[in-house]
């Protein structure tokens, strides 16, 4: 399979324009899966504190081969972690998890508004980069009010944004907020997950017409709208069948046929950044 492209962020730093979620790949199953990964060829991991998997992806990254410069590493901060110390803690503590010296991108996993903190952990990853201990530095679930609040507090814009986006909830809004800010939307469960969208009708029929699988097509798709998907797959052929969508085009039609399956309700849980609590 040939190399993936990478993107350049707005922090001049790159990341692969597909990568690896690791949620929940745990215990030696999961060192197994993800090592599965590397060997396929995906260089971009994201994990999380709260998947509880830093371990097994240090793990992984040592048993691959792999030198730690070719791999990019993504965590992110729980939002039992949002106070400024408790984040620069937090981060130390994914770090030595990891055994590696530095995160290549840390997230704000959700804002919390209940804790109301996330405002002190953006000033804590600001710190952290200065530090060297973390290269790039983002959030995730943010609406494009937390958004600007943490900008207006540092004039340090989020180089990445990862949020919900499938077929089902395409977040056009937010994908021209995080654009309007040159931050870099990511997808999570960019598959749509448990609801996959394989069986609709403009999904089967660009899978038909390019002689592929309804996974790449809804994978292509999100390469081509400009978002960055993290596919997870336990699988090694899947994750082989994940990894390759460079290899053809969908037309402009294609694409606004599968951004049409949104819907109000597209969400897979109750994942309302305005509301989710996820400490
Ligand atoms: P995905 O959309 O990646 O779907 C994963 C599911 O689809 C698994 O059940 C997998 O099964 C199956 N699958 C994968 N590839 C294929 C294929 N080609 N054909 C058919 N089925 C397939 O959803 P996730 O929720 O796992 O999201 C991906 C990543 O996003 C997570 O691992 C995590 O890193 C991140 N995430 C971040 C969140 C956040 O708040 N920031 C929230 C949720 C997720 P199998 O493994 O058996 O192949």
């Amino acid at each position: 399979m040939s190399e993936i492209p990478t993107i350049t962020l707005n922090d001049g730093a790159s990341l692969p324009a597909i990568g690896f979620g690791t949620y929940p790949l745990t215990g030696a199953d999961g060192v197994e899966a993800i090592t599965s990964a590397l060997h396929t060829g995906y260089r971009l991991l994201d994990t999380a504190v709260n998947y509880r998997n830093e371990e097994e992806v240090g793990q992984a990254l040592r048993a691959s081969g792999l030198r730690r410069d070719e791999v990019w590493i993504a965590s992110k901060i729980p939002g039992r972690h949002h106070g400024y110390d408790d984040a620069i803690a937090s981060t130390e503590e994914s770090l030595r998890r990891l055994g590696v010296d530095h995160l290549d991108l840390h997230l704000i996993h959700w804002p919390n508004p209940g804790v109301d903190r996330y405002g002190e952990a953006w000033r804590a990853l600001v710190d952290l980069r200065e530090r060297g201990l973390v290269r790039s530095i983002g959030v995730s679930n943010f609406t494009e009010a937390n958004l600007d609040r943490i900008i207006a507090e540092t004039g340090v814009t989020p180089a990445v944004n990862q949020i919900e986006l499938h077929p089902y909830f395409p977040q056009i809004r937010m994908r021209a907020a995080n654009e309007a800010r040159g931050i870099r939307t990511e997808s999570w469960s960019p598959l749509g997950k448990r609801q996959a969208p394989f069986t609709e009708a403009p999904v089967r029929a660009a899978a038909e017409a390019h002689e592929v699988t309804p996974g790449q097509v809804i994978l292509r798709w999100q390469l081509q709208i400009g978002s960055l998907p993290i596919p997870k797959s336990a699988t090694p052929e899947r994750q082989r069948e994940n990894l390759d969508v460079f290899g053809f085009e969908l037309t402009a039609e294609e694409v606004g046929a599968i951004t049409a399956l949104g819907r109000p309700d597209g969400r897979l849980f109750d994942g309302d950044p305005e509301t989710h609590e996820e400490m």
